[in-house]
């Protein structure tokens, strides 16, 4: 008897056995449709074996695959996360595979093509028919519908295909491998790029590089020329970018480097069959390199050789929800199986990494000055209990804006908070502008004369009078984006202003519009929330202005502190990029505290390493582990009960738990958010105790009262 071990996408944290029966080609890593309670359903058998501790088994319906269609590497990828993050096999498969697998799509049926150019000739007439001529011939062989998203209609691409100048491909042969790869222009390396570069090249194994520079210092150029190894040995690269950071402009810098070597995108944009169709070629080897978003982690490589983390410290590389797994933490994982290198790059490290380096856990490569300029950014701290503010904006800062306007230069205000005001409140009964599904107020939005919820996206128009007594004053209280933009109008008046945030670039384009005109330098003043703070280079910005620093320096969170280090280091990295040093300016009413001292004096390589200091010494992460249990609910009792369920008589040695304790919003959208924090000093001791506690959890009864998750090195406590 053979029966197959199945993962299929149930949340129960157990496989499921069928009999293969007449399926006898059946093989791990190959999908097959089952039945599973009256439903059909399609999972990945996982196991093949000859016993099962069950009587009547069915049988299996369908093979979907008659060759496995994810790779004993894959599978034993998926496995690891599943069992690290303690998240179901079958569910951690849904995770990490693509969409149309999971339905149970055969990959051959949406190839989507290449195109490429045919002939050297490359005068045409039309301007978009030379445009996209001139595209192919810059970035080589690029996805159809990579083009299309840039603009290029199917006219302008069937007119060059009747000519005979360019021609679609479906091409799933590693034809790259065979040509040696021909490299664009490429500055030669400075000092400590070059020291960097040759740590990597000698590595033939695994081994992880933290390679810790300062925005601007030549981090990419030490990817670009650490991957021509790499490719010479015929093998693919994986680049992770933070969501935000795919732009055009990081593309083709690798697209114009890497001219004959086929280079492939993935993120959150692609419809199903462009990711099926990625996956296909990463999986034939057909791709060389692929720059992704975090899920890109998964990416069936046929030959990898290397892992890039690119900012390595962005928070978008933890999964949020589902399989909370941390894209990071899995490369390294992934990395090490594979015995190849990873590097992860960053200005501002995150303290696990750091102190892994400081460990010699990983190898630490400094980047210390800027590649094309010898400036660094000035820090100055600006204190607020001193002078008048004017939304938002002390005194000092509006002097040194229009002194810089003046210059001609162009100025950054960043606020981490869109919007006019987060609250409205009656002048003569403090009402206030609640929300009544959440335990926070609505933001009010001016130009839509509206109150909107940020947590629950509830909608509302601002009321005429107050709800409460009938006032007509109703005055909003606290800065926003929108606010901000319309008193730097006001005060400045003949100065165009540009403001990004997810209210300004709803529509599509508007970003792209946005940036275009920073970038002319129509706009003068950029005003914007975090949005700002990646991936952007504005040469022409001379002074950034860091409106609201202090809500980092008291917050419950123990990370609070390293988020706004690194983001104000980054919002600062935006400035001063043509040559000159910029300003940054940080407005605080507590210019004293030391983290802000040590940040402001030093940089944040000294105050990351201060900080860890502190951490030490309190026993928090890195220096301890953590996780957390959420529940929520929209009876309070139900999430009381089930948290303090979970709560031995007697803790094992070495494992504390705290709470049950509210959620920083401890209502939302009507339901009561609770967390227990669990911390350990040693992980296996902690993962043990997981495991147990999953268990727990799956046969306790009040669990079904709950939506609870487990989320194993939190990022964030909210
Ligand atoms: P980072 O990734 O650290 O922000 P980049 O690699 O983008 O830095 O480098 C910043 C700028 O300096 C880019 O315009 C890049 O082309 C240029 N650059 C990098 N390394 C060198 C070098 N060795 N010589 C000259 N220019 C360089
Ligand atoms: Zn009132
Ligand atoms: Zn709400």
């Amino acid at each position: 008897m053979t029966i197959a071990e199945i993962a299929l996408n149930v949340p129960l944290y157990r496989n499921f056995d069928y009999l293969v029966d007449e399926h006898p080609q059946a093989q791990i890593g190959a999908r097959v449709s089952v039945s599973f309670s009256g439903r059909t359903l399609i999972g990945i058998i996982v196991a093949i074996k000859s016993h099962s501790e069950f009587k009547k088994l069915k049988s299996i319906t369908k093979l979907l695959d008659s060759s496995p269609i994810i790779s004993a590497q894959l599978l034993d990828l998926i496995k690891f996360s599943s069992q690290y993050y303690h998240y179901p096999l079958g569910e951690s498969f849904h995770v990490a595979l693509p969409n149309l697998l999971n339905k149970g799509k055969d990959p051959d049926d949406c190839a989507i093509p290449l195109l490429r150019l045919t002939s050297t000739d490359i005068k045409v007439t039309g301007k978009k028919q030379q445009q996209l001529i001139s595209h192919l011939h810059d970035s080589g062989t690029t996805p159809l519908t990579e083009l299309k998203a840039l603009g290029f209609s199917s006219q302008t691409i069937s007119s060059l295909e009747k000519k005979a100048l360019i021609e679609q491909i479906i091409d799933y042969s590693d034809a790259w491998q065979q040509s040696a790869p021909s490299y664009g222009d490429k500055p030669i390396l400075h000092d400590e790029q070059a020291v960097a570069l040759a740590a990597i090249n000698q590595t033939d194994d695994y081994r992880c590089f933290l390679l810790e520079g300062i925005t601007g210092s030549g981090k990419t150029e030490v990817y670009l020329q650490a991957l021509e190894k790499v490719l010479e040995l015929g093998k693919q690269a994986l680049i992770l970018v933070p969501e935000i950071g795919l732009t055009p402009q990081t593309v083709n810098r690798f697209r114009r480097r890497f001219k004959n070597i086929p280079i492939m995108l993935w993120h959150s944009a692609l419809t199903d069959s462009e990711r099926l169709q990625t996956w296909r070629h990463c999986e034939t080897g057909s791709c060389a390199i692929v720059i992704g978003t975090r899920s890109s982690i998964f990416m069936p490589f046929k030959k990898l050789g290397m892992i890039i983390v690119d900012e390595e410290h962005d928070a978008s590389f933890k999964q949020q929800d589902s399989l909370r797994y941390h894209a990071r933490d899995l490369a390294s994982y992934r990395a090490a199986k594979l015995r190849i290198p990873l590097i992860l790059g960053s200005a501002t490290p995150a303290l696990e990494t750091l102190s892994k380096a400081l460990q010699d856990k990983y190898q630490l490569l400094t980047l210390s000055k800027r590649a094309q300029t010898q400036q660094s950014n000035q820090f100055m701290l600006v204190d607020m209990k001193a002078q008048p503010e004017q939304s938002g904006l002390a005194k000092t800062s509006l002097e040194y804006i229009e002194r810089e306007l003046k210059r001609n230069k162009q100025v950054m205000v960043f606020l981490n908070r869109r919007g006019f005001s987060p609250t409205l409140i009656c002048h003569e009964c403090a009402w206030v502008s609640e929300c009544h599904r959440c335990s926070t107020s609505a933001t009010y939005h001016k130009r839509l004369h509206s109150l909107i919820c940020h947590h629950c996206g509830e909608h509302n128009l601002v009321p005429p009078q107050c709800p409460n007594c009938g006032s007509t004053q109703i005055i909003p209280v606290g800065k926003g984006t929108e606010q901000l933009e319309e008193f730097l109008s006001e005060y400045f008046p003949d100065t165009p202003i540009t403001r990004i945030d997810r209210d300004s670039t709803r529509k599509k384009g508007s970003l792209e519009e946005a940036l275009n005109e920073i970038n002319l330098g129509t706009s003068r003043i950029l005003v914007g929330t975090q949005m700002l703070a990646k991936g952007h280079h504005f040469s022409e910005v001379s002074l950034v202005v860091i409106i609201d620093v202090d809500a980092g320096l008291y917050s419950y969170d123990f990370r609070a502190t390293e988020h706004l280090a690194q983001l104000a280091t980054q919002v600062a990295g935006r400035a001063g990029r043509s040559g000159e040093a910029g300003t940054v300016l940080l407005q605080t009413h507590f210019p004293e505290h030391p983290l802000l001292q040590d940040l402001v004096n030093n940089g944040y390589q000294d105050f990351a390493r201060y900080a860890l200091s502190e951490r030490q010494e309190t026993q928090l992460p890195p220096f301890s582990f953590l996780s957390v249990v959420r529940a929520e609910a929209h009876n309070l009792d139900d999430v009381l009960n089930f948290l303090n369920n979970l709560i031995p008589v007697e803790l094992p040695h070495g494992i504390q738990l705290l709470g049950p304790i509210p959620a920083p919003l401890e209502r939302v959208a009507g339901k009561y958010r609770y967390q227990l924090h669990i911390q350990a000093d040693n992980r296996t001791q902690l993962h043990n105790y997981l495991g147990q506690l999953v268990d727990y959890i799956t046969q306790l009864k009040v669990s079904n009262k709950v939506r609870w998750n487990l989320d194993i090195d939190p990022i964030n406590l909210t």
